[in-house]
């Protein structure tokens, strides 16, 4: 390893190779609130080139050392763990937005790229990339195109599978791939760019996207409706979407969810009702008025007591942050949060928002539910203490039964955290045999010496 450590300081310079144990320490961890010390890195490598990822990826295949792409490390299943030692390369100085092109609608950037920043830049061009995880100012395009992270905006505009247009990626081998053309459209053989979404880091590095942009909406109203039963929301949501309303944002929370985030980041919210909707309407300014009255009409009729709508811009921003310190807030409650993600055929969603509360119940656990509820995907957020055996024995029940119930509810796993190598032992419940088959043949047509983020999905 000191051998190898050497070269891999000829190529990138003695300043981006991190070797000491408190500094390697940092990289045992990512979001998922696990911590062990057996999980360290051999070494930290900042890639600053694509050549540099060729060569370090070259000297670890000849070697067959493992190498665990990173962006920000806030993924939530242990995608980034580190299982069998090795190299993690570390994206943050490949962070550049390399061509932000108007004309074709698409920009071209480094995987380091922070999302936040990118949705800055590309909308003082008038473009707009709707997918916006909530912790969108921290976490990297690479992370997420590897997870294919979604969003509140996921129900109208997609996630981010639905904006990778190209890819440029390096093979466990050192050599490099394009999946796909620089246009909008392409029936050119199979859709490798689609393989590589979600595939978290384990069929290749990608060095650089083209990510397609949409125009900007001209503006948008935000809306929190508040409903008795969960149920009343559910039917709130069907009706808009009967009047052929599309909201861009339709989430969910619950009474536990309400309380908590008003309790740590007061934002006036409503804390007596059992749901709410958090819904965003978007589209031309002429438009925003009547989107928002129908929806309150709507929500009314469906049931809801109590709705309020941001008059200011301000206000929007207050519900926004309220919606997006959900998680953040809920980690305030016990020592540890540990956040799922599954999802289900919409109309399931009132058994399985019921469902989760009473798995979380019996096992004598807390749970804030939020979620997109548009999308059928919720996120029970389950505060604990890692460091009582009573909490971790409950909890490892909970999650198997929790991702059970999603399964029997017709619906799956991970709607946009992924699996890493907190969800793998699930696969089997998930996926027909066949198909897992061939996942795993895919796998080794593209890593035959195991060396690509091991262990995580299987
Ligand atoms: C508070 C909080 C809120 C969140 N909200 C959401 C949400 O609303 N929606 C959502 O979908 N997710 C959410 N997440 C989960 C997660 O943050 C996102 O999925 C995020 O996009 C991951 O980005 P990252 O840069 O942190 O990736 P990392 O955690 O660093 O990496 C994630 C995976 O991508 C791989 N990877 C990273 N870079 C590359 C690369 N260049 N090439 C190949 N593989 C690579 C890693 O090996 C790993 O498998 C949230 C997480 C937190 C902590």
């Amino acid at each position: 390893m000191e051998k190898l450590i050497n070269k891999i300081k000829q190529i990138v310079s003695s300043e981006n190779v991190l070797t000491d144990m408190e500094e390697r320490y940092v990289y045992a961890l990512d979001a998922t609130n696990k911590q062990n010390i057996e999980n360290l890195p051999d070494v930290v490598v900042f890639v600053e080139t694509i050549e540099q990822v060729q060569q370090v990826i070259k000297l670890a295949y000849e070697n067959q050392i493992s190498v665990i792409a990173r962006g920000a490390g806030t993924n939530l299943v242990g995608a980034c763990i580190v299982k069998k030692g090795g190299i993690v390369l570390n994206f943050s100085k490949m962070n550049k937005i390399l061509d932000i092109n108007r004309e074709n609608l698409t920009v071209r950037v480094q995987p380091g790229v922070v999302i936040g920043h990118l949705q800055e830049e590309v909308e003082k061009s008038g473009l707009f990339y709707p997918p916006d995880p909530s912790n969108l100012k921290v976490s990297t395009i690479g992370g997420s195109i590897a997870l294919s992270s979604g969003g509140p905006r996921t129900f109208k505009y997609g996630s981010t599978k639905d904006y990778i247009i190209n890819l440029k990626v390096v093979l466990a081998d050192g050599r490099i791939i394009n999946t796909g053309s620089n246009t909008a459209k392409n029936a050119t053989g199979y859709h490798l760019s689609q393989l590589f979404v979600g595939s978290e880091g384990t069929l290749g590095i990608i060095v650089e996207a083209l990510i397609k942009l949409i125009p900007k909406p001209e503006g948008s109203k935000v809306i929190l409706a508040y409903f008795d039963k969960i149920s009343e929301a559910v039917h709130a949501v069907n009706i808009i979407l009967q009047n052929k309303l599309v909201p861009a944002t339709l989430d969910i929370m619950d009474k536990k969810t309400l309380q908590t985030v008003e309790q740590f980041y007061p934002a006036e919210l409503s804390t007596d009702k059992d749901a709410a909707l958090f819904l965003e309407v978007d589209g031309y300014f002429t438009s925003l008025d009547y989107q928002q009255e129908k929806i309150i009409e709507l929500c009314k009729k469906s049931g809801s007591s109590d709705i309020q709508f941001a008059k200011t811009e301000e206000e929007a921003q207050r519900i926004w942050t309220a919606r997006r310190s959900a998680f953040a807030a809920c980690a305030k409650l016990k020592p540890n949060v540990v956040a799922e993600d599954v999802v289900v055929p919409r109309e399931k969603i009132v058994e399985l928002v019921k469902g989760v509360k009473e798995i979380c119940d019996k096992n004598n656990l807390m749970v804030c539910i939020m979620g997109h509820i548009g999308d059928g995907n919720i996120h029970p957020n389950i505060p604990l203490d890692l460091n009582n055996d009573e909490d971790v024995k409950n909890y490892a029940k909970t999650k198997d039964e929790i991702h059970q119930l999603a399964i029997d509810l017709g619906g799956t796993l991970s709607g946009e955290h992924g699996i890493g190598c907190e969800k793998s032992k699930y696969m089997t419940n998930a996926i027909d045999v066949v198909t897992l088959e061939y996942m795993k043949k895919i796998k080794r047509i593209f890593d035959e010496k195991n060396i690509l983020n091991p262990e995580k999905i299987f």
